[in-house]
């Protein structure tokens, strides 16, 4: 149940905290309006660009930053000089030490994610919500192939991979794919990922290329030889468990699902993998949330939990009963954000009213969401930060690979706009119409007034799995309610709302 002390707000930010909000809300803003110049802008690109070995001078300069002895011209000792002076000034303002600075910049993948950003703001300028000039991650449906038949599926999973699934040398192209396109992070889910068997093989060429590498998994073949396997590759494992015996086993479609999952569970935790559980919340186990949080923590010992969002699709779409009500949504995301607050442990959610809730409740920190997978969890200690990191994700820091190649905005949003047996991700990420219209967070039905519409914006998916519509409402949001009551009490004089009219990308 949820607790009561769960459902009040923080006492307050003391006045220190919030004198230190305000001059860090300053600036971000000085930030903004200096990258909004066009001669820091041109100067940016300068930086961002690539020397005559395709080597990004940015890169070069965060190395040589960090001490490393990297051979680099005239052009590069420039743009060294720029970069240290702005590390240098940024880290001061900030109040973070040099050494740490260095320290983090040492990884690749920490130096991959700042190229990312600049990089985008180089192309596509300071826009609210941020576009990052390629995905940050992409979460990978590896496989059709599934050991369970949950009710919730996305992909409707079953006993059979997909025939034109990619074969392991396209998978290995399209890490190197990816890898050029500037990706930071990719999550392998499905399906169940670990039935293919090429998983440690691609998934561990793509650790090679220095990619964070991340694994959405039922968990219930964890046994302990393959969690050690899973160590040797993974960065992080998600693990889905969606209540206690009764409701996961009727949710998965099989019995003895739960039992092995959370023996999968404690083997990772066992083999020190950073370890989440996955639930998502539907009306069969809303009530069942807080203690299964607390059985994760006290008897399986991971130390992080994200809800996801029930979505309209695949299998998903004939359930649409379970979702809860927006009242039930926001309570929820109260709790977590409360629990975390109170504890060691992390509570995420893909719910982008997440950060709604996050913002009104203490004002600080403010914890956005952008994967479906959870591989990366940005937090915005402003709320002009919390501006740019903004909410859902879909096309504008993450799209979804499908088995056979198809380019996805979203895992939960199937519609198809590219494929990597074609077509380079870059250029798709640059130029599909879909993934501009998702970039708009003003053209949003219900969300487009809204004060929240960059720090939040609504799921898109959920949208079009309602609506047909990815400009549809959220009506997952207590904002929104006149469009959930509709599509839970149609009157004959009011219909459940069509969008396919109106502007934005209708179901074909
Ligand atoms: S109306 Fe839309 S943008 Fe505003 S809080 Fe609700 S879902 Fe988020
Ligand atoms: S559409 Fe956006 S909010 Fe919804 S699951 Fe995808 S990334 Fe998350």
């Amino acid at each position: 149940m949820f607790g009561r002390e769960h459902q009040t707000g923080l006492q307050g930010v003391s006045s220190t905290s919030k004198r230190k909000l305000r001059r860090e809300e300053a600036v971000v803003e000085g930030v903004k309006r200096w990258l909004g110049n066009p001669i820091s802008k041109l100067t940016l690109r300068l930086i961002c660009s690539r020397d005559k070995h395709g080597e990004n001078r940015l890169d070069i300069a965060l190395r040589r930053y960090t001490g490393e002895d990297v051979p680099c011209n005239i052009w590069d000792r420039f743009t060294s000089f720029l970069v240290s002076l702005t590390l240098e000034k940024g880290s001061s303002i900030f109040g973070y030490s040099t050494g740490d600075l260095k320290k983090s910049l040492r990884d690749e993948i920490v130096r991959r994610g700042i190229i990312n950003v600049l990089e985008g703001i180089a192309r596509y300028g300071v826009r609210r919500p941020f576009v990052s000039a390629a995905p940050f991650l992409v979460v990978w449906n590896y496989t059709t192939l599934c050991n369970l038949r949950c009710r919730h599926c996305y992909l409707r999973a079953g006993s059979k991979p997909a025939e034109d699934e990619l074969t392991t040398e396209e998978a290995k192209k399209v890490v190197d794919d990816l890898a050029s396109a500037g990706v930071v992070a990719i999550a392998f889910s499905g399906g169940e990922p670990l039935l293919r068997k090429d998983i440690f093989e691609v998934a561990g060429y793509a650790k090679s290329k220095g990619f964070y590498v991340s694994l959405a998994t039922n968990g219930a073949t964890i046994i302990p030889e393959v969690a050690r396997k899973v160590k040797e590759v993974f960065d992080y494992v998600e693990i889905s468990l969606d209540g206690f015996e009764e409701t996961h086993d009727q949710f998965r479609g099989v019995r003895g699902a739960w039992r092995r999952t959370c023996e999968g569970i404690r083997n990772c935790v066992a083999e020190g993998i950073d370890t989440c559980v996955a639930v998502t919340a539907t009306r069969y186990n809303f009530e069942e949330i807080p203690k299964l949080i607390e059985f994760a923590e006290k008897e399986l010992g991971v130390h992080r939990v994200i809800v996801f969002n029930y979505v309209p699709v695949g299998r998903g779409k004939d359930m649409v009963e379970a979702d809860i009500s927006p009242q039930e949504r926001q309570k929820l995301l109260k709790y977590l954000y409360m629990r975390m607050m109170g504890s060691r442990m992390m509570c995420y959610s893909t719910a982008p009213q997440y950060s709604v809730v996050s913002l009104e409740l203490a004002g600080s920190p403010v914890v956005t969401h952008f994967a479906s997978s959870g591989t990366m969890r940005l937090q915005g200690r402003t709320k002009a930060l919390a501006d740019f990191i903004g909410g859902c994700g879909a096309g504008r820091l993450y799209c979804g690979l499908e088995p056979n190649g198809d380019i996805v905005p979203c895992v939960f949003m199937p519609i198809v706009i590219g494929n990597v047996r074609r077509d380079r991700l870059q250029d798709v990420w640059h130029s599909s119409e879909l993934l501009w219209e998702l970039r708009n967070r003003d053209e949003i039905k219900g969300c487009g007034d809204c004060e929240y519409r960059y720090i939040c914006g609504g799921c898109r998916a959920r949208a079009y799995g309602y609506f047909g519509n990815v400009l549809a409402p959220d009506p997952a949001c207590i904002h929104n309610l006149e469009y959930w009551h509709q599509l839970r009490h149609p009157t004959p004089t009011a219909k459940a709302p069509s969008y396919s009219g109106d502007a934005g990308r209708a179901a074909t």
